[in-house]
């Protein structure tokens, strides 16, 4: 059954397949069903006399018929969600390799300082004597993103990556618009690996999208930039680094060509976390660029929690933020709701993700302009690591060269094995892991975008290479058993992804009907 180093071989992974169990777990992998297939309609977890002599105050909307939602005891309760929860890969449970994503280790204090009292039960309406601490905090966070960033004003409202780059647009636009040339400059340049929420927030406000090649290096060309800039550009959206892991060397020439035609440059910060302490935006001439909290600044994502995407902005477009923010003046904090004219409006009814500007400036106050730093530093030395301890088995497009906070492979080394990209991906969950990014950025074959952050130690990453070797070797001998029918050991082997984001069933129908009382 085990080979020598301890893992079950083939035979054993098709043995324990064919051996069913009863109750349909697996040991500790436990079947859960629906909540309405566990629980009863006739049954309640709560022990209430029926209220007698109350007057309804519904005015004859009452309902009439049951409501027929499941009734479960407490302890059932408890399971059914405990037990959903341990379906989950999380970033607490390992590593979580998944690129432009940046899954890096989100620290308790971080949630410590969100639950304390004065932050986590403030309500937006409360009178602004009384939220003094939460605006300090605010004006702090925006001191630090400006400050790292090197620009002169910073939009904290937008409640994520995507959401930050509709607000910097709209500033653009704004921008145009008092201009007088919001007729004229219609078009957005956007790299062909940008992410496509790039594309997507330019079209929704208008915008007409015009894709820039990518060259053969992975970056953005100057002169394509020049081609295509003219009268007719509001702006550029650049990624840096890009999300092919690598960092655009021209940007400022791109930056100068693009002011040079009266556009602007949005620069795509999600990932920021590559270059913070290293490298500031507004010197490379950016003049918006949202920053993920939830990726560079650790505050949790991917069902762990709220993002939220603070935009800066270049003195060009400063005018334009949307309201609110923070000014300090002689009676202490003040949140500026109505003062600014040029202002597009908002993007939030109140002001932002309170919990991810606490977490984010704890992550921040706790490394230290040096910590936050070597985090970048080790963020790109890890993706290296990674780069350097696969290099010669998986391929790798744009040459075997340094890269920043993450590693991009193609399918060239799988060519003739008969295993795709979704076939590895698939074997990495029976391995234990979250599988990396997949087939993004488009412009590469069959891609596997990997970024490990710089919370993981040596060992975790000597780990993980040495299974994506094993997994590797596997693949280039062909071992066609291993990948085809992966995940073996999951608790749902492959899903119909497509089919199931086409044609969702979303109402639970009861598998038999209820018997309606006869009158
Ligand atoms: C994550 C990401 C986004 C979008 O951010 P969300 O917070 O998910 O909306 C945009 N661009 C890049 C490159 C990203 O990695």
């Amino acid at each position: 059954m085990l080979n020598n180093q301890g893992r079950p071989t083939s035979s054993g992974i098709a043995e324990a397949n064919q051996h069913q169990t009863f109750t349909g777990n697996k040991a500790l992998m436990i079947e859960e069903a629906l909540i309405f297939e566990i629980g009863r309609t006739d049954t309640s977890g709560v022990d209430f006399d029926e209220p007698s002599d109350t007057p309804s105050m519904l005015g004859g909307f009452e309902r009439k018929s049951e409501i027929g939602l499941p009734g479960l005891s407490e302890p059932e309760t408890m399971r059914h969600f405990v037990r959903l929860s341990q379906k989950n890969y999380a970033i607490d449970v390992g590593l979580y390799s998944l690129g432009s994503c940046t899954m890096k280790h989100n620290p308790r204090l971080n949630e410590r300082m969100a639950r304390l009292a004065g932050f986590a039960d403030l309500h937006p309406l409360q009178p602004i004597a009384t939220v003094q601490g939460a605006l300090e905090l605010m004006d702090t966070l925006a001191h630090w993103l400006m400050e790292l960033t090197n620009m002169p004003a910073v939009a904290l409202s937008p409640k994520a990556g995507a959401h930050g780059e509709l607000c910097g647009m709209m500033a653009i636009k704004a921008a145009i618009e008092a201009k007088g040339e919001g007729e004229t400059r219609r078009i957005v340049l956007v790299p062909d690996s940008a992410h496509g929420t790039n594309p997507a927030t330019a079209a929704l406000i208008g915008f007409v999208v015009k894709p820039v090649p990518v060259r053969d290096d992975g970056t953005v060309d100057p002169a394509e930039v020049q081609k295509l800039v003219g009268p007719d550009v509001a702006a550029i959206m650049l990624t840096n680094p890009n999300t092919c892991g690598l960092f655009e060397k021209d940007v400022s020439e791109i930056a100068a060509i693009i002011h040079e035609a009266g556009a602007y440059f949005y620069c795509d910060g999600a990932n920021f976390n590559a270059i913070v302490g290293k490298a500031r935006p507004g010197d490379l001439g950016v003049d918006a660029m949202h920053i993920n909290l939830h990726k560079t600044f650790s505050t949790p994502h991917g069902g762990g929690g709220p993002g939220s995407g603070p935009v800066v902005l270049s003195s060009r477009l400063a005018a334009y933020a949307p309201m609110p923010f923070v000014k300090k003046g002689k009676q202490g904090y003040a949140l500026i709701e109505h003062e600014n004219i040029t202002a597009f409006g908002r993007m939030t009814a109140f002001h932002g993700q309170m919990g991810m500007y606490v977490r984010a400036l704890s992550y921040m106050l706790s490394h230290g302009a040096d910590g936050l730093k070597q985090a970048s530093e080790d963020a790109v030395l890890n993706a290296n690591y990674i780069r350097a301890g696969l290099a010669d088995l998986m391929s790798l497009p744009f040459g075997n060269r340094a890269c920043m906070h993450e590693a991009l492979f193609d399918d060239t080394w799988l060519k003739d094995t008969g295993i795709t990209t979704l076939d590895f991906a698939k074997a990495m969950i029976d391995e234990g892991y979250h599988p990396m990014t997949m087939y993004f950025p488009l412009v590469v074959h069959g891609a596997m975008l990997i970024e490990p952050t710089e919370s993981e130690s040596k060992a975790a990453l000597d780990l993980f290479i040495a299974t994506l070797r094993d997994l590797a070797i596997s693949a280039v001998n062909k071992e066609t058993t291993r990948f085809l029918n992966a995940p073996f050991h999951a608790p749902r082997r492959r899903l119909d992804e497509t089919r199931a984001a086409r044609s969702p069933i979303l109402r639970w129908t009861p598998p038999e009907p209820i018997a309606i009382a006869a009158e």
